[in-house]
């Protein structure tokens, strides 16, 4: 009997899996494939297909940019499971579903998660807000319809600070590039992934540290 029901568990599992297996959707284009899965089965196939669009639109942009040896072969998987907006690892981005259907127009969280796999830190030795900065300020450059999202950098106010992350690091860098000097963000991005970051490296790339560097932005925030 105990035997009977284990097999029975073990052949759901086995349909289940064949299940996926089918659903999963391969997209080869220009050297690059995505594999796509879903299991959720109300998902809009325009919603979908915008999903694959915008992959192909970014990733081979990023990875000029910033790391033409990245990964050629990315997993987008949309779960129903999973509580958060999106996240990356090893290679697989996992979206919400919960969060698509409310924010179908915030496709470019597309471009910030690819940027993720572009960045390939591994274990980084930089800070998490310096991470999450350059992938937001990846999708600023990057992003296919910002705007649509009515996703933009933020204005500076007065209780920011770089390290708050995402779209306020991301409004500082971008200020770097425009009034300190081009290149900057490209640079720290290129040492953290082979690990040669320091903080010194700001002073190094711009002559002045990064508390400075900020000073200077309070000072005169216009991009
Ligand atoms: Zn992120």
């Amino acid at each position: 009997m105990k035997k009977i029901s284990i097999l029975s568990v073990f052949l759901m599992l086995v349909s289940a899996g064949l299940v996926q297996l089918k659903a999963q959707e391969i997209t080869k284009k220009s050297g690059y494939t995505l594999s796509f899965e879903s299991n959720f089965k109300e998902l809009d196939p325009q919603l979908k297909k915008r999903l694959i669009k915008t992959f192909f639109e970014v990733y081979p942009k990023l990875a000029k940019e910033y790391n033409p040896s990245t990964i050629k072969e990315v997993k987008f998987f949309v779960d129903t499971a999973y509580k958060g907006v999106a996240a990356t690892a090893d290679g697989k981005v996992t979206f919400s579903s919960m969060w698509m259907i409310k924010h179908p127009e915030d496709i470019d969280v597309v471009t910030h998660e690819v940027m993720h796999i572009v960045q390939d830190y591994g274990r980084s030795v930089g800070p998490g807000w310096l991470t999450e900065g350059i992938a937001d300020y990846a999708r600023y450059k990057f992003g296919v319809d910002n705007a649509g999202a009515k996703w933009s950098l933020p204005a500076l106010k007065p209780d920011h600070s770089y390290k708050n992350s995402y779209r306020i690091t991301a409004a500082f860098f971008a200020w770097i590039e425009k009034s300190v000097k081009p290149g900057t963000i490209k640079a720290v991005d290129a040492s953290l992934r082979d690990h040669t970051y320091t903080k010194e490296i700001w002073t190094k790339l711009t002559g002045k540290d990064l508390d400075a560097l900020w000073a200077d932005y309070v000072k005169n925030s216009q991009v």
